[in-house]
């Protein structure tokens, strides 16, 4: 319990859950209704085809009512058979948890990417996959698992190269995404980049509370799903599919975060899906045009992969970024991400995504700049200013009253 009750509104400034914009908690208000009745099938069926847009899909997704973590079960759940060797690059923490789960699933991943730290600051290097699959010339290696967007760094890797680099090596391992923290805010194309399953959330860019999430599926994953043999009973895809043509599931979906997903697809629909990746990279750039002018590193080493959804921060040699976070907690009533895995105490994260404009964002800052100095650390300029000069000379859309 807080001693007191700060003003105004918390800054929810990590990179998901993301602030839920107030239409939304209103239409998650609404009374729930009979999943069965015919109400519930026009809700149904206009999110399910709604989603398909934000996958850049025409084939189907699957919504589940569980965390992103669910989803990630249930993508290899419906593809893979116990003992299936799987491919999966090392990007950051998220990487490293699929990973765990694959061994618990009775899989077995094979694990790879640059060594030590230098892998957490750099996207997946798609030619180190070209050459493992090109070596597995028996073709053992059932599935090639990628993170789109790594939550725990900062980095939104390049999927296209990778599935240029699975057929390059002529290989038939199914390509398995990750964008659970990149999908409506970076740019992502389930069909074009040839993904066959593609695992994403509701808390993150979709501006909805966590507790629903998601498998986008190809032609070529639901035959994989035929055959396969880990064991599978709620996640299983067939009957969802089966009942979702009609607009229903198989068991009681979350009617109330539907709602919200639908109130979610029109605001990003309404807003146009590339003006809101637009936004998030103009955010994302002026975030790091703050970091840079603070004379602080931004944990993403390569510009080709810096990422639209949020800003790794590393602090000073010395300096727990812990304690910096807990100092702008207290004073400024801001939450944001800490550091995971192997970068806990060295950086904190800064979430720019889902709702957030301009004027979030210089709050934001704004924020962090006064802890900074409030945490002792000698900052070279203000970030603020060269973030305000930057926002303010760009060339976007402007509201005009009629
Ligand atoms: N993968 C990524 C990239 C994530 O960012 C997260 C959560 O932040 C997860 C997986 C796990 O999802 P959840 O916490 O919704 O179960």
């Amino acid at each position: 319990k807080l001693d007191f009750h700060p003003a105004g509104r918390h800054f929810l400034q990590i990179p998901g859950p993301s602030p839920v914009p107030d239409r939304i908690l209103r239409a998650m208000s609404y009374p729930t209704i009979d999943h069965r009745g015919p109400e519930f099938a026009a809700l149904g069926l206009k999110v399910l085809s709604g989603i398909q847009k934000i996958f850049k899909t025409t084939q189907p997704v699957i919504i589940y009512p569980a965390s992103g973590t669910g989803a990630w079960e249930a993508a290899l759940a419906n593809t893979l058979s116990p003992g299936d060797t799987v491919l999966m690059y090392e990007t950051g923490h998220f990487a490293t948890l699929w990973k765990k789960m694959a061994e618990a699933l009775g899989l077995k991943p094979e694990f790879i990417g640059l060594p030590g730290i230098e892998g957490w600051r750099r996207g997946v290097q798609a030619d180190a996959i070209e050459a493992r699959l090109r070596a597995d010339t028996a073709h053992v290696i059932k599935a090639v698992c990628v993170v789109h967007n790594e939550t725990s760094t900062g980095v939104t890797s390049n999927i296209a190269a990778v599935r240029k680099a699975i057929d390059a090596a002529g290989h038939p391992a199914l390509l398995l995404v990750d964008t659970i923290s990149g999908l409506a805010s970076a740019d992502y194309r389930h069909d074009e980049w040839g993904v066959d399953v593609t695992v994403s959330g509701s808390q993150k860019g979709l501006m909805l509370p966590p507790g629903i999430s998601f498998n986008a599926v190809s032609k070529k994953a639901i035959a994989a799903s035929k055959t396969a043999k880990l064991p599978r009973a709620f996640w299983a895809w067939d009957e969802i599919i089966e009942m979702n043509k009609t607009g229903y599931w198989p068991y009681t979906p979350n009617t109330n975060l539907l709602y919200g997903l639908s109130e979610a697809l029109d605001m990003i629909l309404d807003e146009g899906l590339e003006n809101t990746f637009a936004r998030h990279q103009r955010l994302a750039a002026a975030c790091r045009i703050a970091v840079k002018a603070w004379g602080l590193e931004v944990q993403c080493a390569d510009p080709d992969v810096f990422s639209p959804v949020l800003t790794g921060v590393m602090t000073p040699e010395g300096i727990d970024a812990d304690a910096v976070r807990k100092t702008i907690y207290e004073r400024f009533n801001m939450s944001l991400g800490t550091g995971l895995g192997k970068m806990k105490g060295r950086m904190f994260r800064i979430g720019h995504l889902g709702e957030a404009n301009d004027l979030t964002l210089m709050a934001t800052l704004a924020g962090v700049e006064m802890g900074l100095k409030l945490s002792g650390i000698t900052i070279k300029a203000s970030g603020v200013t060269a973030a305000m000069d930057y926002l303010s000379n760009q060339k976007i859309p402007a509201l005009k009253i009629a």
